[in-house]
């Protein structure tokens, strides 16, 4: 038996029966809401341990209840949206969304998602780390060194503060927006596409070509991969 405690926000009623059966042969707890007021409600008074919220509820926005539950609660949020929402999805993952779904999605797309929130809730459990370790990537915080398969790499400081967030925020889709703000601070001209060429200088140093540890999600941001 899984012991997490999932609360379901969606008012498509086919939606919210695929999301609750899904969750209940895999052995989640769940709660179901319909309307924001009610998530708000439930996310307060159940402390739920990962929040699937869709973002057109009938009565207020999606976004505006992650909003009011970041004011007091870190609980992981997965939004779901429909594809002609990106606009959306971006502003819910810059307010604190954890990780996005895509209307229709399948229900391994589903599990997966939870597994990797699953494995994040493990990992800040631990308390503060030294030294960073997924896959051949290790980070030691100490140093300031960086590993992949036991040798050093030689990065930036630019590049450096750029794997150290990705690895901090593991698991998570971080827009392009909150990465520009959290590494250059004020954003300056063409910073997506100095990003972009920081990236693709990065994922070489890490021989990483494939995407395997660092996700690009297009129009949206970036996701290091938890291995
Ligand atoms: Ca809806």
């Amino acid at each position: 038996m899984n012991e997490y405690l999932v609360l379901v926000v969606e008012d498509d009623k086919p939606i919210r029966n695929l999301i609750t059966t899904t969750l209940k042969m895999n052995g989640y707890r769940f709660i179901t809401a319909g309307r924001g007021d009610e998530a708000i409600m439930l996310s307060a008074s159940h402390k739920p341990d990962i929040i699937i919220l869709d973002l057109g509820l009938p009565d207020i926005d999606g976004v505006d209840v992650i909003g009011s539950i970041r004011a007091w609660s870190d609980v992981p949020i997965i939004i779901v949206s429909a594809r002609s929402d990106d606009k959306d999805k971006i502003t819910a993952l810059d307010k604190g969304a954890d990780d996005y779904l895509t209307k229709p999605f399948s229900v391994e797309e589903l599990l997966a998602r939870l597994r990797v929130i699953q494995r994040r809730i493990i990992k800040s459990e631990n308390g503060p780390l030294t030294e960073f370790v997924n896959g051949r990537l290790r980070i030691d915080y100490i140093s300031n060194c960086v590993y992949t398969d036991g040798e050093e790499l030689h990065l930036t400081p630019i590049e450096y503060k750029l794997l150290c967030l990705l690895a901090k925020n593991a698991g998570k889709v971080l827009t392009h927006k909150y990465i520009i703000q959290s590494v250059w601070g004020n954003p300056v001209e063409n910073s997506e596409s100095s990003l972009r060429v920081f990236m693709a200088t990065l994922r070489k140093k890490l021989n990483d070509s494939n995407q395997a540890l660092i996700q690009t999600h297009i129009g949206i941001g970036y996701r290091m991969m938890k291995l």
